[in-house]
């Protein structure tokens, strides 16, 4: 099948080159030329594990293409894809001149029949306005042509999007047209094979789907880490507790880590957007209120640690920075902790000497040179002649180092593993403190 996306992130990439994969023409569109550019000569402008090479060998097959040229996009899939991104207004709700554009764009040129497909996380009743903006073109045009607006959320996570998308727990698709449906419906016909995962609903469920998932994932975070917070203070242990509460299977061991707070492009956004949504409708989400504060403290925990055991003064201190995106696996350092961090830092006077294994680029892109932002070439060169080593990323090469190794290299040898994914008490066999999120401080 011919299908158009509009949009080259996470998202409208992984989709091109998922269906692309699988068989179809895909022509990917983007505003951005320097993106359609890299890609055009072989470069991939995001990090994502498997990407590069579905790309290169989608274009070899010539199933594959990139361009700026819009009307061109139009012309050529049945299938219009909107992903493109939302991000957060200033009030917290979704920002949707993006996907408006996109419907704009598609009713300036569509010459027959099209399908708009949103990929895009957008709020209730979106659909309506997509439908809204084409109608209205189409009548500056002076033409009745026929289309649809389907709401077809996505739940990949970064990291593991190509898996996500190849083998996806459920592909929720919201029409209220049973022919458009059944069209969707065989589009993704090869990632449906096993069993049925395709999920027909009306469009407003599928759009509010997608905020009840990132909302419900971003709450069990939440709650880990006001509970973590309680355990430091009653003297409990939050990772005995979460081992105990996770085997009752009603509660389960998933997305229960507590940590440093949540990041990321949707997280975030997406609960702050729901939020919105119900308070303009005049109801108060109270506990979707309560987890966006919760994680906003919870970016400050590591910092309140570090400021603490250095008795208040950080000034002229370097703090060696495992982890700088917002998950391991990825590049994408928005709203990450490791952000909050350093701005921390730098506000105390501190300098930062961070590792990440694909994230630095991104880093100096966002903050650009500056004196107290230096780069590691590998993670214990980090720890140099630091004042202490912080964990913020839970990459899994940060999981076991040699604890002698950071010991003989630290000014201060202190640990602070804002994700608990370190051995502390083989750390303090070292001599280091450690020192991590929900449990006493080991000596
Ligand atoms: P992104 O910011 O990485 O990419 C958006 C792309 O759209 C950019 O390349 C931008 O240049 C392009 N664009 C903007 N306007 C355009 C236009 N008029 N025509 C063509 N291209 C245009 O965004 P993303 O992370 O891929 O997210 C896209 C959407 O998917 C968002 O609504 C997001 O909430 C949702 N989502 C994201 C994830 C994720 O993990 N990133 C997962 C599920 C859903």
């Amino acid at each position: 099948m011919d299908v158009t996306i509009f949009g080259t992130g996470y998202v409208g990439l992984v989709t091109g080159v998922c269906l692309a994969e699988v068989g179809n023409n895909v022509l990917c569109i983007d505003i951005d030329p320097h993106k359609i550019e890299l890609l055009n000569s072989g470069g991939v402008p995001i990090y994502e594990p498997g990407l590069d090479e579905l790309i290169q060998s989608n274009r070899a097959a010539g199933r594959l293409r990139f361009s700026t040229d819009a009307q061109a996009g139009v012309a050529h899939g049945l299938f219009q894809f909107i992903a493109v991104g939302t991000p957060p207004d200033e009030d917290g709700s979704a920002d949707l001149q993006y996907v408006l554009a996109v419907a704009q764009t598609i009713a300036e040129h569509m010459t027959d029949y099209r399908i708009l497909v949103d990929k895009s996380t957008v709020p209730v009743g979106t659909a309506d306005r997509v439908a809204d903006r084409v109608r209205e073109v189409l009548a500056q045009r002076g033409q009745a042509i026929e289309f649809d607006v389907v709401s077809n959320p996505e739940f990949l996570k970064e990291g593991a999007a190509i898996e996500d998308f190849m083998r996806p727990d459920r592909i929720i698709v919201g029409t209220d047209n049973p022919r458009t449906g059944e069209l969707l419906r065989a589009l993704y016909a090869p990632f449906n094979r096993s069993h049925n995962r395709l999920m027909l609903m009306d469009v407003r469920s599928a759009e509010l789907t997608k905020y009840a998932a990132n909302a419900m994932l971003a709450t069990k975070i939440s709650f880990m880490n006001e509970l973590s917070n309680i355990a430091e203070a009653v003297g409990a242990d939050i990772e005995k507790v979460r081992v105990g509460i996770g085997s009752d299977p009603r509660i389960g061991y998933q997305f229960i880590y507590p940590g440093c707070g949540y990041g990321g492009s949707c997280f975030p956004k997406d609960v702050r957007a729901l939020e919105h949504t119900a308070r303009g409708l005049g109801y108060t989400a109270a506990l979707l209120q309560a987890v966006e504060a919760v994680n906003f403290r919870q970016k400050d925990v590591l910092f309140a640690k570090i400021r603490d055991y250095f008795g208040g003064d950080l000034s002229g201190k370097t703090f060696a920075l495992w982890g700088l995106a917002f998950k391991p696996n990825t590049d994408d350092m928005r709203e990450a902790s490791s952000r909050v961090l350093m701005e921390a830092l730098w506000q105390a006077g501190a300098q930062v000497r961070a590792y990440d294994p694909v994230a630095m680029a991104e880093t100096r892109r966002l903050y650009g040179e500056r004196a107290d932002l230096t780069f590691a070439a590998d993670a214990l060169a980090a720890t140099e002649g630091a004042d202490a080593l912080v964990v913020v990323t839970e990459w899994s090469q940060f999981r076991s180092p040699n604890f002698d190794a950071i010991r003989s290299r630290l000014r201060t040898p202190v640990i602070f593993d804002g994700r608990n994914i370190l051995d502390g008490p083989l750390a303090c066999t070292a001599g280091l403190t450690y020192i991590s999120i929900g449990r006493a401080p080991l000596l």
